[in-house]
C-alpha cells in the first residue's frame, strides 16, 4: 500500500505550488488529411475551451495528434494567472525552434490568455509565432490559419460579450470516458485586484441552459458518468432567453423587460435531471455569490456531489478589501457555517489561498492562517502572489513583500493545509462511501482509483469492477491525499 499512497499524493514535494497540469492532445484518426497538436496549460476553462478549439478544427480537416512532431499545427493553449505560468510556455515555444527550421510550413499558435494580454507584441517577440488568438476569437481559427500557411503572421483578439461557443460539441482530449468539463459561462466581472482574468477573458456571459443539458444528455448517453460545470464564478450564472451577458440581463430584469431567469441553482437541477446516474459537479463558487437556495439544491439531490469549492485567498478582512474580494472573514465564515448546517461536516470543502499580497503584514498572515483552522479545508490550491502587468493591484498597491517572505508564509499554509488534509480523511475512516470509479491506480493494475462526492480519492482492490461503476467502498486507511480501503458490494 506504501507504494500506491506515494504515487497519488498531489503535492509537489519539490515545489512550494502546487503541481501546474499540462494536457496535450491524444491520437485520433477519422481520415482527415491534416494534423494538429494542442498543449493547454492552467485552468480546467482552458482544457475545455482545446476541446472547443479542436471540435472547430475537426469541421476544417484536422485529426487531433499527441506527437508535436507529426502535426501539421500547433496550438499552445495558454495561461497567464502568474507570472511562472507564462515563462513555462515561453520555454516550451523554443523546444518548437528546431522542428520550425526543420518543416518551414508548420503553423504555430499561441491561443488564450496569453495570446489575449501581450497581442501583437507577442507576434513580435516570439518569431516561430504565426498565430495569436484570444479566447473569444475561435471560431475565425480556420481563417487564420489560412493565413499563417500563405505566410502571413496572424491574430484576433477581440472579446465578445456574447460568445459561449454553445452550439459547438467539444471533443473530448484527456477524457477517460467517465468524467468531462462543461463550459457554463464565459468572462468574469469580478475585479479582484490581483487577477489578470477579466482583461484576458472578457465580460461575464452564461450559456444557453438548454445546450448545457444537451450536453450533459449526450455525454450520459455516451457512457459518462460525471460533469463538473465550469465559470469562473458559477453562483452568478445567470441566464434569459432575450439576454446572456450579465450586465446588460440585470439591466433588463430592473427594468422588467425580461421575465424567464435561469439562476445557478435552476441550472443544477437541470443537469442533474439528466439521469441519477450522472454526478454533477462545479468549479468556481465565489464566496460572496454562493446562496442558500444552491446548497439546498445540493441537497435535494443525491446526484450534486457534496463538495464546494470555495476560494477565500485570504483570512484578513482589510487584505481581502485590498484584493477587492468584496466579502470580509466574518461573511467567509458566514457562508462555510451555512454550507455544514445544511450540508452537514461531511461536505468537502477546498480553497484558494494567497500569500504575501501586498502590504499584508505578520498578523494578517496569521489571520488565514487562524481561518485554515476554524474551517478545516479538505484541500487547497495554495499559491504566493505574483504581480500581473495592468491589473489593478500593479497599479495601486506596491509589491512591498520580499520573495522568502512570501515563500515562508506559503509554506505555513502548505504545512497547515497538509495537516488538515490528513485531518479531514481520517474524518472518512470506518465509512462506506459511494465510489465513482474512474480507472486503475497508477501504480498498482490490481487496484481501482476513483472519488467519493466529497471529491476525495479512493483506492481499492479492483475485484470484477470497472471504469464507470459506482462501487461502495469502507475506507479504513488514509493518507493526507487518499482514502484506501475495500468493496463491500
Ligand atoms: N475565479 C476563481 C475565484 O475567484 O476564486 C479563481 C480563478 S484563478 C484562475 C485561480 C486562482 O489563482 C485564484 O483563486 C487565486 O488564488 C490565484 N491567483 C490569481 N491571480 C493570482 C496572482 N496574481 N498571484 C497569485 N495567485 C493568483
Ligand atoms: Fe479573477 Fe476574481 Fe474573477 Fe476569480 S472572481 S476570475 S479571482 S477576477
Amino acid at each position: 500500500m506504501d507504494n500506491i499512497i506515494q504515487d497519488i499524493d498531489i503535492l509537489d514535494k519539490n515545489s512550494q505550488e502546487v503541481t501546474d497540469t499540462v494536457l496535450t492532445s491524444k491520437e485520433e484518426n477519422t481520415g482527415k488529411k491534416k494534423k494538429l497538436y494542442i498543449e493547454s496549460y492552467g485552468c480546467q476553462m482552458n482544457f475545455a475551451d482545446s476541446e472547443i478549439v479542436s471540435s472547430i478544427m475537426k469541421d476544417n480537416g484536422y485529426d487531433t495528434t499527441s506527437k508535436f512532431e507529426q502535426a501539421d499545427v500547433i496550438f499552445l493553449n495558454t495561461c497567464s494567472i502568474r507570472e511562472k505560468a507564462e515563462l513555462t510556455v515561453r520555454k516550451r515555444l523554443t523546444d518548437f525552434n528546431k522542428i520550425k527550421k526543420r518543416k518551414p510550413e508548420l503553423t504555430i499558435g499561441v491561443l488564450g490568455c496569453m495570446a489575449e494580454r501581450l497581442k501583437d507584441k507577442l507576434l513580435e517577440e516570439e518569431k516561430l509565432v504565426d498565430l495569436v488568438v484570444g479566447p473569444d476569437a475561435y471560431r475565425d481559427l480556420p481563417t487564420l490559419v489560412g493565413s499563417a500557411e500563405e505566410g502571413l503572421k496572424a491574430i484576433n483578439t477581440l472579446l465578445s460579450r456574447e460568445e459561449t461557443y454553445a452550439d459547438i460539441s467539444p471533443v473530448r482530449l484527456n477524457s477517460n470516458g467517465v468524467n468531462a468539463f462543461i463550459s457554463i459561462m464565459r468572462g468574469c466581472d469580478n475585479m479582484c485586484s490581483f487577477c489578470v482574468v477579466p482583461f484576458t477573458r472578457g465580460r461575464e456571459r452564461s450559456r444557453d441552459p438548454h445546450s448545457i443539458v444537451r450536453e450533459a444528455q449526450d455525454l450520459f448517453d455516451q457512457g459518462y458518468r460525471e460533469v463538473t460545470l465550469l465559470g469562473q464564478n458559477v453562483d452568478s450564472y445567470k441566464w434569459s432567453p432575450e439576454e446572456n451577458n450579465k450586465a446588460w440581463l440585470e439591466k433588463k430584469e430592473k427594468q422588467g423587460e425580461t421575465e424567464v431567469v435561469i439562476n445557478f441553482a435552476n441550472l443544477i437541477e437541470m443537469v442533474a435531471k439528466v439521469s441519477p446516474d450522472l454526478r454533477v459537479r462545479f468549479s468556481t463558487s465565489h464566496p460572496k455569490d454562493i446562496t442558500n437556495e444552491v446548497l439546498h439544491t445540493i441537497k435535494k439531490y443525491e446526484n450534486i456531489c457534496n463538495y464546494i469549492h470555495l476560494p477565500a485567498q485570504s483570512g484578513n478582512s482589510r487584505v481581502l478589501e485590498l484584493m477587492n474580494r468584496t466579502y470580509t472573514r466574518e461573511w467567509y465564515i458566514n457562508r462555510v457555517d451555512a454550507i455544514r448546517e445544511i450540508l452537514g461536516s461531511e461536505c468537502g470543502i477546498s480553497s484558494d489561498m494567497i500569500a504575501g499580497f501586498c502590504s499584508e503584514t505578520e498578523e494578517e498572515h496569521q489571520d488565514t492562517l487562524s481561518l485554515m483552522d476554524y474551517v478545516k479545508f479538505d484541500f487547497s490550491y495554495m499559491f504566493f502572489y505574483s504581480e500581473r502587468p495592468g491589473t489593478l493591484a500593479a497599479k495601486k498597491y506596491e509589491d512591498d513583500i520580499p520573495l522568502a517572505v512570501k515563500k515562508r508564509r506559503l509554506q505555513e499554509i502548505i504545512d497547515k493545509q497538509r495537516k488538515y488534509s490528513f485531518e479531514r480523511n481520517k474524518l472518512d475512516l470506518n465509512k462506506v462511501h459511494k465510489v465513482l470509479v474512474e480507472g486503475t491506480s497508477k501504480r498498482s493494475e490490481e487496484h481501482l482509483s476513483g472519488r467519493s462526492t466529497a471529491n476525495k480519492v479512493v483506492i481499492f482492490p479492483k475485484k470484477n469492477f470497472k471504469k464507470g461503476d459506482y462501487v461502495n467502498v469502507f475506507v479504513d486507511d488514509c493518507t493526507t491525499a487518499t482514502l484506501l480501503g475495500n468493496s463491500v458490494d
